[in-house]
This record gives C-alpha cells, sequence and structure tokens, in this order.
C-alpha cells in the first residue's frame, strides 16, 4: 500500500502566486499609482486586456471588478429593453441570475439534464419569447454550444457566455467565452486564475466594448486610454450611465503573470479529474458524467451523481465526507445553497417548476480539486469519496 498522506488535503488554498508579481506590485507601492487610468498609456490593467484577448484570441478585453459585474456590463450593453426575458440555466450560480435582474431584465430559467448541461428541447420552447441567451458552463461543463448557437442564430438573440469557471475549456478547438457575443470570465480565487476578485469580459463587437467601456466607468475621455475602442466609445460620450466597476492596477500586477501558468493548470486539473473520475467510477456508488465529444475540459473540481441514494443517505454521505475531510456538497441537499435555484427569492414572479433540475440537483455532490494536488492528495480524496458512500450504503 502506498503512504497516503496523514490529513486531508486543503482543497480550498489556492497555489501561490508568481514571483513575478512582486517587482510589478512593488513598483506599483513605490508610485502609488493604482487607478487603471492615471498613466496616459499601458496601465497595468490595459497591458492585461491586449494579453488575456490575445491568449483566448478575442478582439477585444475588458477587466472589472468580477464575472457578475462583467456579465451585468454585457447585458447593459446589448441595451435590451426593461423586462427583456434573459435564458439561463436553472443550474448556475445565484450571481447569474443576479446579474440578470440587477439589469432590468427577468431571467428565465432552463431545465439542466443530469449531466449538468442545458436541456435543448425546453431551450427550444422557451427561446420563442426571449430577448437574449445567458449560457452559464457551470464548474465548466459546456452545453452543447453547436445547437444552442444556431437556436439563437435563428431567433435572432445575442448569446453572451458566462465562462467564469470555464477558463481554458475548448469547444471544437475554439475557446469557451469566444463562441457566442460576449464572453466573461472570473478571476475570484476558486477560478483558475486567482487575483482575490476581479473579472474580465472578451468580444469581437467593437460597439458592445465599446458602451461597456464607458460604463465600466471610463468617464470624460478615459475611454481614450482603450487604444482600440476610441472611435466607437467617442459616439456614447456623456450618453450612458457610469456604473464604476473598474479593477485596480493591483489585480491586474497579480493576475498577469499568472497567465504564462495556464496551460500548466489546465493540463494538471484536467488529468486529475479524470483520475479520480476513473476511480469514482470504478467505485459503482457514482456517476460522472462524460464530457461532450466537442469539448475539453478545464476542470478544477469534480462534480459526480450518487447512484440510488435515499435522500437520508444523501445527508449522511456529506455528513461523512466531512468527517473525512473532503467536505462534498450535495447541491440540492446543503441547506441555502447559492446553486440551488429553489433559493434565488429575489428573482421575480413565482418559483417554476423544474423537475429535471430539481432531480439533478437532488443527487449532484460537488469537491474541489485543485490543479495542484499530488496524485496521493487525488487517492486520499477519492478513497475518503468512496468510503464515505461505503459507509452510508452499509
Ligand atoms: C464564480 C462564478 C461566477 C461569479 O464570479 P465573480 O467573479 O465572483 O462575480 C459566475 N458564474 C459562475 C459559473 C461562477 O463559477
Amino acid at each position: 500500500m502506498r503512504d497516503l498522506p496523514l490529513e486531508a488535503p486543503n482543497t480550498y488554498n489556492a497555489e501561490p502566486i508568481p514571483d513575478a508579481a512582486r517587482a510589478a506590485i512593488e513598483a506599483l507601492m513605490s508610485s502609488g499609482d493604482l487607478f487603471r487610468y492615471t498613466a496616459p498609456e499601458n496601465s497595468p490593467v490595459a497591458l492585461l486586456e491586449q494579453e488575456f484577448a490575445e491568449l483566448l484570441g478575442a478582439k477585444y478585453a475588458l477587466a472589472v471588478s468580477s464575472c457578475s459585474a462583467a456579465l451585468f456590463l454585457a447585458l447593459k450593453a446589448l441595451d435590451l429593453p426593461r423586462d427583456a426575458k434573459v435564458l439561463i440555466p436553472a443550474f448556475t450560480f445565484a450571481a447569474v441570475p443576479s446579474a440578470v435582474v440587477h439589469a432590468d431584465c427577468l431571467p428565465v430559467l432552463v431545465e439542466v439534464g443530469d449531466n449538468y448541461r442545458v436541456d435543448l428541447a425546453d431551450l427550444e420552447a422557451k427561446i420563442t419569447t426571449a430577448d437574449a441567451v445567458l449560457i452559464s458552463h457551470m464548474r465548466g461543463h459546456t452545453s452543447d454550444m453547436d445547437a444552442i448557437l444556431d437556436m439563437a442564430a435563428h431567433h435572432g438573440l445575442p448569446v453572451i457566455e458566462d465562462a467564469a469557471h470555464s477558463l481554458g475549456t475548448k469547444w471544437n478547438g475554439k475557446n469557451i467565452g469566444t463562441l457566442g457575443k460576449v464572453g466573461c470570465f472570473s478571476f475570484q480565487s476558486y477560478k483558475m486564475i486567482n487575483a482575490g476578485e476581479g473579472g474580465i469580459m472578451i468580444t469581437d463587437d467593437a460597439e458592445l466594448v465599446a458602451r461597456a467601456v464607458i460604463m465600466s466607468g471610463a468617464y470624460e475621455h478615459n475611454w481614450s486610454k482603450h487604444a482600440i475602442v476610441g472611435e466607437e466609445a467617442a459616439k456614447w460620450q456623456n450618453k450612458l450611465p457610469l456604473y464604476n466597476l473598474r479593477m485596480q492596477n493591483l489585480s491586474a500586477c497579480v493576475i498577469r503573470p499568472q497567465l504564462p501558468e495556464l496551460a500548466r493548470r489546465i493540463e494538471n486539473g484536467r488529468a486529475n479529474h479524470d483520475y479520480v473520475a476513473a476511480r469514482l467510477t470504478d467505485s459503482g456508488y457514482f456517476t460522472v458524467p462524460a464530457p461532450l465529444a466537442p469539448e475539453l475540459r478545464a476542470p478544477d473540481s469534480i462534480q459526480f451523481n450518487l447512484n440510488d441514494f435515499t435522500a437520508e443517505q444523501s445527508q449522511a454521505y456529506m455528513d461523512a465526507t466531512k468527517a473525512r475531510g473532503v467536505s462534498t456538497q450535495v447541491f440540492g441537499q446543503s441547506k441555502d445553497n447559492a446553486r440551488a435555484f429553489w433559493n434565488w427569492q429575489f428573482i421575480p414572479g413565482d418559483l417554476p417548476d423544474l423537475p429535471q433540475t430539481r432531480a439533478m440537483l437532488a443527487k449532484a455532490c460537488d469537491t474541489r480539486l485543485p490543479a495542484r494536488l499530488t496524485r496521493d492528495e487525488l487517492d486520499y480524496i477519492a478513497d475518503a469519496l468512496i468510503e464515505a458512500a461505503a459507509q452510508v450504503r452499509g
């Protein structure tokens, strides 16, 4: 038998920030130049935008305070009418319907299957009365973007991608976040790149990004520091509200040195995921949904469904994993879970009936699996998850 670590690995700690960040931060400390628009050009935030757009293969990037801010600005920049219906998957993080509500639009929840992906039949039924489609690739699981983009194009609707947890995922070889009209990413600590907080949107649409730049807080002529956006933005001078959701230079200094680490994190994250997925599947207690054929995933967590556990057994399973130090949530069984749609009580109107999503949430488990974990740590986690199931099932 191999020597496993004595203690459960901490799956919430991030990787150290690369040393290169220190020099950049030191320079900022000396100059005090924390605001993105103080320098005439090449501020750390402006450089991050250029580098990120190039890395993903998009024309424009706008760095902001969070992915939620990016989603909100994307909806505002689309100039949707008040109470516009925005389709979102019923399985996502509460910040997504929140961004829709914040943008004075109405979230319309679409059923999600037990592979965590948008149910295309329900999307097709609801798209006829919708104004926009916001696809949240929840936990990095990509819905069938070929079908969704076709359907949206047929109805003339824009598609926003919430790629908060999909940085590095590919679909038919293209980066997630570049498929729809706008892609939004997060730099919150539990995502692939960690700045504590932060977000960024990418698009090829000059008019859309120009409007978003101004609304993000490029007051007066600060839009001219987005060299690439200038002409389009001039048209909107003084015509749009300023929501002030800018990113500050300190965040960009923390993010930029992590961009070269991304390829390694993606590769290790995927290998970690696939290793644990195979062990969980072999145990017979769980089903780990397979990726779709065009999809190459970049996971930093694992989701799996409990096979034939009762509600009581599912509750007991959460306790049993916690007792082993590998805390696992069943999305629909943990109290006040922000990813269970019935807890989004801020959405106007009655709670929709979504039996398919409800059934999935009742059995879908969530365990963090950061890219930095070693093989021994992965075995510790897999053993804990399997032993907890064995204990609960008797
Ligand atoms: C983290 C996350 C968000 C929110 O990102 P913030 O940067 O914290 O606003 C939105 N959607 C998904 C799918 C996420 O995982």
